[in-house]
């Protein structure tokens, strides 16, 4: 293959043969990128830009950490491959470690991508139901605002209607509900259990038929959608709904997890128990492509003793590799020793406070909130009425950024217009220094557009 190094006629072959996510849609925007470490990525003119989304919320350990690549390299000598029909050491290695993390007992089931993750975790409550002889329960209730997946059901479950709607039918069986926002919502009850996220939560399990119901996947806090923290109580809330309803409570840890929040998995925060927990991104920190499915032990204990044809008739070829397993369980380890969730905790909770009192005066700047390194900044024409900065302006600041070296990202267009939150969730291990360009260079960029 013949390169040209310069950005120009990268851009003009990508043009002629890539189709990506965003293109045509932003072909301007397109950063051809060569290289990386740390939180800094360098474009193919050797400009260099601060990754503020850790890619796409998924390099928890920083650019170029060659023993993660070492790690790789000797698991594919020793074995690059063999199918998880049967078993391999990493993959054993990797399920005990995730338990020890997640300090209850879950058993694994692994995938490559996020949205697999969630299609298994469909699949297994739909089955498990089954098993248990309540063959009506199918259901699956999920959230406006999230995003859970490309794939045909895990598109279904995602709550922004603007993914959605040229690609249906999706799968059948999934009902949305509101998330709470706290900045939008009267979110001041006393009791949780009074929020009305969770009181239709409720009637919407009522009125669909308990017994008709599966299971609900949420994120700890929606992430893409937004950055939507919830108000204290509420996942607890959430789970008794559904332990009333029957149905089990599946946590989207894709991005929350492996220290975004600030918390081995964002749930942690919350003090409630997953039924099922999906993880991606964190937990090769993107170095290798690998997902998991975590399934507390009840549930798979009632697929036991099934008859050969009810087994769990889900296989993936090259779901939980051994050096996507070998490279993951170096990435923990490095999580580990260099403390990252602590200061994944620490660091967001200063750099919050920071945006808070450099930015709360702003007039576009209506909430600034978040948890551990995952922060959204939401833009709003006028703090009373609280309407949605124009879509042009919030462009116009993420381009700012870019000019001054800085990526970061946005919430999809949610609903009508709700595509004004900026979203910051660098790598872990990010540099005190490296956080203060982001505050900065953000400000600069907000105050530019006034
Ligand atoms: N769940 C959440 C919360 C996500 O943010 C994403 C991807 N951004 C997914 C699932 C799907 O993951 P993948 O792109 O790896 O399929």
């Amino acid at each position: 293959v013949q390169t040209s190094k310069s950005q120009e006629t990268l851009l003009e072959q990508d043009e002629k043969y890539l189709w990506h996510s965003m293109k045509p849609y932003n072909p301007k925007a397109t950063i051809v990128a060569t290289k990386a470490d740390g939180s800094w990525v360098t474009d193919a003119d050797g400009n260099r830009y601060l990754d503020a989304m850790a890619g796409l919320f998924c390099v928890n350990v920083g650019h170029g950490r060659t023993e993660l690549a070492e790690a790789a390299y000797e698991q594919l000598k020793e074995m690059a491959y063999f199918p998880l029909s049967q078993s391999h050491v990493p993959a054993i290695k990797l399920a005990e470690k995730l338990n020890e993390m997640l300090g209850d007992e879950y058993v694994i089931f692994f995938s490559n991508s996020g949205s697999e993750a969630n299609e298994t975790a469909f699949k297994i409550v739909r089955q498990y139901h089954q098993q248990k002889g309540e063959h009506s329960r199918y259901k699956i209730v999920s959230r406006y605002r999230a995003y859970h997946g490309n794939s045909m059901g895990a598109l279904a479950a995602t709550g922004q209607a603007q993914r959605k709607y040229k690609y249906e039918p999706l799968a059948p069986g999934f009902i949305h509900v509101s998330p709470p926002d706290s900045y939008r919502d009267d979110c001041n009850v006393a009791d949780p259990k009074e929020l009305s996220s969770v009181k239709e939560i409720d009637r919407t399990m009522t009125w669909e038929l308990s017994e008709t119901i599966a299971a609900m996947i949420m994120e700890p806090i929606i992430t893409g959608g937004g950055v939507l923290v919830p108000p204290e109580g509420y996942l607890q809330a959430v789970k008794e709904v559904c332990e009333k309803h029957g149905a089990l409570l599946i946590v989207d840890e894709v991005i929350c997890g492996f220290g975004r929040t600030g918390k081995p998995f964002g749930f942690m925060n919350y003090g409630v128990k997953p039924d099922i927990i999906t993880m991606a991104k964190g937990i090769t920190s993107a170095y290798l492509p690998l997902s998991a499915t975590a399934v507390r032990k009840e549930i798979y204990e009632a697929f036991k003793g099934s008859e050969e044809y009810d087994f769990f008739r889900h296989v993936n070829t090259f779901g939980g590799s051994p050096a996507a397993c070998a490279l993951a369980l170096k990435n923990l380890e490095i999580m580990e020793t260099e403390k990252l969730f602590d200061r994944s905790h620490d660091l967001g909770a200063q750099t919050l406070n920071d945006l808070t009192n450099l930015l709360q005066d702003h007039p576009y700047v209506g909430d600034v909130r978040g948890k551990g390194l995952l922060i959204g900044i939401e833009l709003v024409k006028d703090k009373k009425t609280k309407e949605p900065l124009d879509n042009k302006l919030v462009t116009q600041v993420i381009a700012n950024c870019k000019q001054k070296g800085l990526i970061i990202g946005r919430n999809g267009t949610t609903v009508a217009g709700f595509n004004n939150v900026l979203i910051l969730s660098p790598p872990l291990n990010i540099e005190q220094e490296d956080l203060d360009f982001i505050v900065q260079t953000l400000t600069d960029s907000l105050n530019k557009i006034l």
